[in-house]
């Protein structure tokens, strides 16, 4: 049964189309800009899907987060959609200004520009419903401009954020190219998901966390192991007692991961069998990679790495499994000599005979700069969070607007 619109539904010729893509990208701290990833590439493919068909197309999407190095504007994402699309996207530097309200109603066929950092609006990331991210400023003063909204960011459909859920209560919404087949080869993916072993990761531990709450509760035959690596890893340390010591322990502070600790406790309580944690770190001591097991903690130098005795023990589970999700990598893999565990749980998946199921920008990057072959995955998608909130069953705020959207305007 039909669920929702898809870009087929509606003649685009003419039409100003408001187009949520994910240009979200690993940001490179010593270039001081993004790096040129997939995310950017396959919207590409929708922006010229829609521009091939006549459509007027102003693209939003978002970079980091307010207070992060990689909370940058979206120039250099204009530049590599142009790049890849072969058609000019015009970055202009205003959201819902003056100048971003000219610029769209003096679009014509086939033009594309893309909107600044949709999170420079405080509004945007509020967890709202999508009738009250309907009367934002943000959709108050673009959905008046255009005559369809295009859901294609699927990476950040876990979030209730504005420019995620506010059009599709105002706009005839149909899902983008990208959002499209995530949903179709993930929901094929899961038909065959049996026991799972999951690899949990980077640096947005917020995420894996309530995931994995709601994965034990709801889906408990779904995982047999959750193999956890990244600051994720650091959490379940953190809640078995262990000193990270300073420069990790002040890195928890500043990103409010401390708050996380009593729910990594409780899930630790509940599950003991099936959530392994670290049994050994790296990080770095006169330019060297050094490695402690986790007793001999604290260590004055920013945990960087799992260390080798974790990496052979989560090893040998994932050569045993029958298939593996990856969410986030093992530890700070843009360094050099810390992308050990990265890179050899990442092999191991790719030599193994499970299913495998990648999820996330960093991760996909990872997969790139460490010459992983991306064949030997089954699927690699373009979201992390989205990606295990997806599996998990957990209702995804972004494609419920969708669908709410086909509902209330497939009669008009
Ligand atoms: P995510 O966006 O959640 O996929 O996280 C990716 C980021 O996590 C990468 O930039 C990694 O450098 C970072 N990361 C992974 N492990 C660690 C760690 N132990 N400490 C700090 N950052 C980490």
């Amino acid at each position: 049964m039909k669920e929702f619109f898809t870009l087929e539904d509606f003649n685009l010729e003419n039409k100003t189309v408001l187009l949520r893509a994910d240009l979200n990208s690993p940001y490179n701290k010593e270039k001081k800009e993004i790096e040129d990833c997939e995310r950017i590439r396959e919207h590409a493919k929708t922006i010229l899907f829609l521009v091939e068909r006549g459509a007027k197309v102003v693209v939003l999407a978002h970079q980091g987060r307010k207070g992060d190095e990689d909370f940058t504007n979206l120039k250099k994402h204009a530049e590599l959609l142009t790049k890849y699309s072969g058609k000019e996207v015009k970055f202009v530097d205003d959201v819902i200004g003056e100048k971003a309200v000219e610029e769209i109603k003096n679009l014509k066929e086939g033009e594309v520009i893309l909107l600044d950092n949709v999170r420079l609006l405080d509004e945007e990331t509020e967890e709202k419903s999508m009738e009250e991210h309907s009367k934002s400023k943000l959709v108050q003063t673009l959905a008046p401009l255009a005559d369809i909204f295009v859901q294609d960011a699927f990476s950040a459909s876990h979030r209730a954020h504005a420019s995620i859920v506010g059009f599709p209560f105002v706009l005839p919404t149909a899902a983008g190219k990208v959002m499209e087949r995530e949903l179709e080869s993930i929901s094929k993916a899961m038909e065959s998901l049996g026991i799972n072993v999951f690899i949990l990761g980077g640096a947005k531990p917020d995420d894996c966390l309530n995931i994995m709450k709601h994965l034990f509760e709801k889906k408990p035959e779904c995982i047999e192991k959750v193999l956890t690596c990244g600051i994720v890893g650091e959490i379940f340390l953190a809640a078995k007692g262990y000193n990270l010591g300073s420069e990790t322990l002040k890195l928890f502070s500043q990103k409010g991961f401390n708050q996380l600790i009593p729910l990594a406790r409780e899930l630790l309580e509940k599950y003991e069998m099936e959530i392994e944690i670290p049994s050994d770190v790296a990080f770095e001591k006169n330019g060297k990679r050094v490695e402690v097991n986790v007793k001999q903690l604290p260590t004055n130098s920013l945990i960087l790495d799992i260390g080798g005795e974790t990496i052979r023990r989560y090893v040998e589970i994932i050569r045993n499994a029958r298939t593996v999700v990856v969410k986030g990598p093992a530890g700070v893999y843009e360094m050099k000599g810390f992308e050990v565990g990265t890179k050899e749980l990442l092999e191991a998946v790719a030599d193994s005979k499970a299913f495998s199921l990648i999820g996330g920008g960093d991760t996909s990057l990872a997969i790139e700069k460490l010459g992983i072959e991306k064949e030997k995955f089954s699927y690699i998608s373009l979201g992390g969070g989205a990606l295990i909130t997806f599996l998990s069953g957990k209702p995804m705020p972004g494609i419920e607007a969708l669908k709410f959207s086909y509902q209330k305007f497939k009669e008009k």
